[in-house]
C-alpha cells in the first residue's frame, strides 16, 4: 500500500477522472441515477455549515420540527420546517419527513413504523424478480433487518404488472399489516385503486415506494399514488425526481389509525434509525421541489415520450423490447432482452466501452439464480430528456446503441460518435441555472 499523501493525491486525481469521464463524456442511461441543476448544486455548494450540524430530536404531526436537543437550532429549524413544507405543497401531502437520508432508509422507518401501528408482521410485496427493491424483500431490509414476513403479490409476467385479482385473493388471505407497491423495473403505474379496498378490509397500510418515479409523479405524468388509496409515499429524492441525494416519506393521515402510524413512522426515524440527518441537502432539496413545481409537467411528460420512441424504435429495429403490447412503457424506463444478442452482461459491458451507461438487469422470465447472466437491460431516460433530446436525438442515440447491440461497428468506433452527442446536449434544461435565477422565479 502506498503512503497516505500518495493515496490521497490519487484520490484527488482520480475523482477529477471521474467528474470528467461520466459528466462530461458518457451519456447515462441508468434509470436509478438523477441529474440536478446548476441551480440544485449551487444551493449544495451554499450549505456547507448546515452540512455539518446536528439536530436529533422530534417532530410534530404537521411534520414540523417540535424538539430538538442541541442549542444553535434557530434558522436549522426553520429551514428543516420550509423543506418539508415545500415537499408537502409539491404533493399536496399534509405531512412528510425529510429527515432520511436515502430510500432505503425511508424504507426503514416506515416499513418499521407501519409493522409497529399494525402489530403485524408480515408484508405483501412485488417479487424481487419481478422488480421490487431488495429492501422490500425477506433477503433484504425488509426480512434480514426488520423480521418482517414476505408474500409475493402475484405478479403477470405477460402485463409487466401486479395482478390485481389474484394479489386481492393473497392479500385477504395473508392478512398482512402492510401492503407494497412501487418497484425498480416499473414500466405502469401500480393497481393501488384495484387493491384499496381489499387492504382495508384486512386492516392493511398501503406504503407505496416512489424512488424511481418520485418525478414522474411530480409532474403528474404517472399515478398519483395519495389520492388512489396509498397512506403513504416512501421515496428517494435523487432518481427521477431531480434534487440531492436524500430520503422522504409523506402521506395525508386524516384517519386515526394513520395518525398513529405517523407517530410510529417518526418514532422508527428518530430515535431509531436516524442521528445526523444530513441537513445540507434540505435548501437544496426544496429548490428542486420549485423546478419541478414549474418544469415537472413538461420534464415528465417528454421523459416518458422518450423512452416510448426509443421502445418502439428499437423494436422496429430488430431488438426485443419488453411489454410491446403495452405499448412499452409508461415510466421512464424501457427494459431490452438482449439474449439472443450475448445477453445483458456482454452488452452492457459493450456500451459501456462505447461511453453508454446503463445496466444490466434480470427479467422476470430470467433463471433468478444466474444473477451475472441476465436476458436484460434497463435504460432510464431522465438523464438524456433533461439534457435536451428530443425524437430525433433519441432515434439517433438508439442507432448507436444499436451499432453495438448487433455488432455493427466496434465500441472504439461508436463511442467517438457517442463523445461528439454528449457535447451537443451539455447544458441542464428543465431547471434553474442559478440560486439567483430561482429566487428570481419564487419572489415574482
Ligand atoms: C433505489 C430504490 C430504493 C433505495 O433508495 P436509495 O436512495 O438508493 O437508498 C428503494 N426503493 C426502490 C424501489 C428503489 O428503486
Amino acid at each position: 500500500m502506498k503512503d497516505l499523501p500518495n493515496i490521497v493525491s490519487d484520490l484527488i486525481e482520480t475523482t477529477k477522472k471521474h467528474e470528467q469521464y461520466r459528466d462530461k463524456e458518457c451519456i447515462n442511461m441508468i434509470a436509478s441515477e438523477g441529474i440536478k441543476s446548476p441551480a440544485v448544486s449551487q444551493m449544495l455548494d451554499m450549505s456547507h455549515d448546515l452540512a455539518t450540524r446536528y439536530a436529533e430530536g422530534e417532530n410534530d404531526r404537521e411534520g414540523h420540527v417540535k424538539k430538538r436537543f442541541y442549542q444553535g437550532q434557530k434558522y436549522m429549524s426553520q429551514i428543516e420546517d420550509y423543506a418539508t413544507d415545500a415537499i408537502k405543497s409539491l404533493f399536496r401531502a399534509t405531512w412528510a419527513d425529510v429527515r432520511l437520508i436515502s430510500g432505503t432508509h425511508a424504507n426503514t422507518a416506515t416499513f418499521k413504523g407501519l409493522s409497529l401501528s399494525s402489530k403485524n408482521n408480515k408484508m405483501v410485496v412485488t417479487p424481487l424478480s419481478c422488480g421490487a427493491h431488495i429492501s422490500h424483500d425477506y433477503t433484504g431490509l425488509a426480512g434480514s433487518i426488520l423480521g418482517i414476513d414476505n408474500i409475493n403479490h402475484v405478479y403477470d409476467i405477460n402485463e409487466f404488472n401486479i395482478d390485481p385479482d389474484k394479489s386481492a385473493y393473497v392479500i385477504r388471505a395473508a392478512k398482512p399489516g402492510i401492503v407494497t407497491f412501487g418497484g425498480s423495473l416499473f414500466l405502469f403505474p401500480h393497481p393501488i385503486k384495484e387493491l384499496k379496498e381489499v387492504c382495508n378490509e384486512v386492516g392493511a397500510y398501503i406504503a407505496y415506494d416512489a424512488a424511481h418515479v418520485l418525478g414522474l409523479i411530480a409532474g403528474n405524468q404517472f399515478q398519483d399514488p395519495l389520492r388512489e388509496g396509498a397512506d403513504f409515499i416512501t421515496a428517494s429524492t435523487h432518481k427521477t425526481f431531480p434534487g440531492p441525494q436524500g430520503g422522504v416519506i409523506m402521506g395525508v393521515p386524516d384517519t386515526p389509525a394513520k395518525e398513529k402510524a405517523v407517530r410510529k413512522i417518526q418514532y422508527a426515524v428518530f430515535p431509531l434509525t436516524a442521528s445526523s440527518t444530513h441537513l445540507g441537502r434540505l435548501p437544496a432539496l426544496g429548490i428542486a421541489c420549485l423546478e419541478m413545481k414549474v418544469f415537472g409537467q413538461e420534464l415528465a411528460t417528454q421523459i416518458i415520450k422518450n423512452a416510448q420512441i426509443a421502445g418502439q424504435y428499437l423494436y422496429e429495429n430488430g431488438v426485443k423490447v419488453v411489454a410491446e403490447h403495452k405499448g412499452f412503457t409508461r415510466s421512464h424506463q424501457i427494459a431490452l432482452d438482449v439474449r439472443s444478442f450475448g445477453g445483458g452482461n456482454k452488452i452492457a459491458q459493450e456500451l459501456e466501452d462505447a461511453n453508454i451507461i446503463l445496466n444490466k438487469n434480470l427479467l422476470p422470465y430470467d433463471d433468478q439464480s444466474d444473477k451475472e447472466n441476465p436476458a436484460g437491460l434497463r435504460v432510464g431516460f431522465q438523464d438524456v430528456t433533461r439534457h435536451g433530446m428530443r425524437e430525433g436525438d433519441i432515434k439517433h442515440l438508439c442507432d448507436l446503441m444499436i451499432d453495438i447491440i448487433k455488432g455493427k461497428r466496434t465500441p472504439e468506433q461508436v463511442k467517438v460518435d457517442v463523445m461528439a452527442l454528449k457535447k451537443e446536449f451539455g447544458q441542464v434544461k428543465y431547471g434553474f441555472q442559478s440560486v439567483e435565477e430561482a429566487l428570481k422565479y419564487a419572489k415574482s
